[in-house]
């Protein structure tokens, strides 16, 4: 017996489900077609007989998409997937071009089921994600809840469990727990459809659970019949016969009560193998007939095709060979060689039994072994293909995995060169900040010698002349002494301007200065180190020569008399010649230096009473 296509019969039976609850933004709708698709969870097949007596005015083009949007829904739900498509696409020709607003969207979510009903899943995918992608962006949940379980199923259809889950159990955390067309509840249907597709029926049952209960409580018979057929069969996958038996009749007594001749079909064609199996043979095969005249009502193939291949195998065991030949050839009119390659074999199986049951053993063994072998390449293909799914999923895992280490290092380096970067501009900044301390410093230690040169220069010069003053003077002078050798001599010459009262008187004070100045440059220039030179007084100049020869010392004043001479502030023809009378005085190293400038000055004021510019040197 083939549960895959069962499987998939149930695919169909749920989708049908789940899109009856799925009508998306009712409340958009016109008040009638309110109504109809509330109806159509408990009495579809009523809502298609009122619906026939409608008139709708031809002009509203609106009114009418809604209309043809209300049967495509119906179809659905009754299982009639040509005819849903159908009308879905009679909905969407009354639609404006291009516009794509709720009612388009919605009308997409059921005419991508019906597609995906019809064999065309993998066309059916990229419209279904355009929805989602809308209604994500438009933010209107209700319509997002119901594309995510259509895109369920649709990956579902296209074994793909994983993405399916993904989007079922999306619209599951999004979807209210109650006060809703589509609860958790109802999509817990479909979540424990991908897990019993997967043949993890443990993981299925709680689900399916949770759905009964859940429909049970809001008496929705449609979904209550729906979720005890997949809650049965998983209960008689895992082996829980007699429960599985129980829920399943539940199932077929609701689909009865509310006239639902697919979910009878359905309920039927999952019974009858298990009274089949306990010896209640005319049962089962009454079971199946019922089956079968129903899915030929929906140009159901897939469960024809199984119904009969189950009554062949029937009427093998009650060794009726003309009704097993008769129900063989049903089952291979209904057989897709291409798409059923196992029910293939399986049916060749059963062939070859009908054979030999018929005495044709020499057919039946030729049969069997062909059987066999076509048996055996096909499950070498599929270990192959699955192998090669594997490596490709091991592959693209690992391509993940590096793709992650790559970003990893990727960020590492980022940070290090972020790092480096910040590193660098802290050295930047220190190398900076000590450049501009040091500069500071320097700053500041070249603004305190100029401050201390300054402080030196007032406390040890004269500021007009700018020779040492009378202190420094006599300071100098007196180191100059001390280290003075018994055998040198130092010539201490007093120098005083004559008459400079009178330019004062004449000329004025600040001609006075200028004349001082004057001689100051003079000396300073006629007097070179180790010989000093100094303002003593207000118009007196003290000249000191170290170790040097007397007459040199004459020569030297005389320069500096003649130089004197040719003073003419601002060349003042009143300007009286500038002379100076002089008093030399020797100093030995035993010698007081006091004594001997009182000398040099005694001796300057004789050169003034003997008439004045002219140089005295004392004897004492
Ligand atoms: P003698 O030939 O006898 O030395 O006559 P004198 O006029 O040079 O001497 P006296 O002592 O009578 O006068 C000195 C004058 O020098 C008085 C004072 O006003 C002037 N003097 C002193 N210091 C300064 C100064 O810094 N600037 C000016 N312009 N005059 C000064
Ligand atoms: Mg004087
Ligand atoms: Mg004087």
């Amino acid at each position: 017996m083939s549960f895959k296509l069962q499987t998939l019969g149930f695919v169909l039976l749920l989708t049908i489900q789940v899109l009856n609850q799925a009508s998306a933004s009712t409340e958009d709708l016109a008040p009638q077609y309110q109504k109809f698709n509330k109806d159509l969870g408990t009495n579809p097949q009523q809502v298609l007989s009122d619906m026939a007596l409608i008139a709708v005015p031809p002009e509203n083009t609106h009114l009418k998409a809604q209309h043809h949007y209300t049967l495509s829904l119906a179809y659905l739900t009754l299982a009639y997937p040509q005819k849903s498509l159908t009308e879905a696409n009679l909905a969407l020709d009354n639609l404006a071009e291009n516009q794509a607003d709720w009612l388009y969207h919605s009308i997409m979510v059921v005419k991508t089921q019906a597609m995906e009903l019809s064999g065309q899943a993998k066309e059916a995918l990229p419209l279904i994600k355009q929805t989602v992608e809308w209604a994500t962006e438009n933010n209107n949940k209700e319509l997002l809840i119901d594309a995510l379980v259509g895109l369920g199923y649709i990956e579902n259809t296209l074994r793909e469990p994983v993405k399916a889950l993904d989007a079922f159990m999306q619209a599951y955390e999004l979807a209210p727990s109650k006060d809703a067309i589509v609860t958790k509840s109802a999509i817990a249907s479909s979540i424990a459809l991908v897990y019993e597709y997967r043949k993890e029926n443990e993981l299925a049952i709680p689900y399916f659970q949770e759905a009964v209960d859940y429909h049970r409580a809001s008496k929705n018979l449609l979904e209550l019949s729906i979720a005890l057929y997949g809650l049965g069969r998983a209960n008689k996958n895992i082996g829980k016969s007699e429960l599985g038996t129980n829920q399943l009749q539940e199932s077929l007594d609701i689909s009865r009560a509310i006239a639902d001749d697919q979910g009878v079909a359905y309920a039927l064609k999952e019974l009858a193998p298990l009274h089949f199996e306990n010896d209640r043979i005319d049962l089962a095969e009454s079971m199946l007939i019922e089956a079968a005249e129903l899915f030929e009502l929906s140009e159901n193939n897939f469960m024809l095709f199984d119904v009969y291949k189950t009554l062949t195998e029937l009427y093998l065991k009650k060794n009726d060979i003309i009704n097993a030949q008769l129900n063989l050839d049903q089952a291979k009119r209904y057989l897709n060689q291409e798409r059923m390659p196992m029910q293939s074999i399986g049916l060749e199986e059963i062939e070859s039994k009908l054979l030999a049951s018929q005495g044709q053993y020499q057919l039946a063994f030729n049969q069997l072994i062909n059987t066999v072998g076509k048996k055996q390449k096909l499950q070498a293909q599929q270990s192959t293909r699955q192998l090669h799914e594997l490596r490709t999923q091991f592959e693209l895992e690992e391509q993940a995995n590096a793709n992650l280490l790559l970003s990893q290092e990727n960020a590492v380096q980022k940070l290090n060169l972020t790092k480096e970067k910040q590193q660098n501009q802290i050295l930047i900044i220190a190398i900076i900040a000590t450049t501009v301390i040091v500069l500071l410093l320097l700053l500041l230690a070249l603004k305190s010698r100029k401050q201390k040169q300054l402080l030196f220069q007032s406390a040890n010069f004269d500021s007009l002349t700018r020779l040492a003053n009378r202190s420094y003077i006599w300071q100098q002078l007196d180191q100059y002494h001390q280290q003075l050798k018994s055998q040198q001599t130092i010539y201490l010459a007093m120098l005083d301007l004559d008459h400079f009262k009178q330019i004062n008187d004449q000329l004025g004070h600040d001609v006075g200065d200028q004349v001082l100045q004057a001689m100051g440059k003079i000396c300073q220039q006629n007097i070179q180190p180790p010989n000093l030179v100094g303002r003593f007084g207000g118009e007196e100049f003290l000249l000191a020569f170290i170790d040097i020869e007397y007459s040199e010392i004459h020569t030297i004043i005389e320069n500096i008399r003649q130089q004197a001479k040719r003073i003419n502030i601002k060349n003042d023809l009143q300007c009286p010649t500038i002379g100076f009378s002089v008093g030399i005085a020797t100093c030995k190293a035993d010698d007081s230096l006091k004594e001997k400038i009182k000398v040099a000055d005694l001796a300057m004021y004789e050169a003034k009473n003997t008439g004045r510019n002219k140089t005295v040197s004392s004897q004492l």
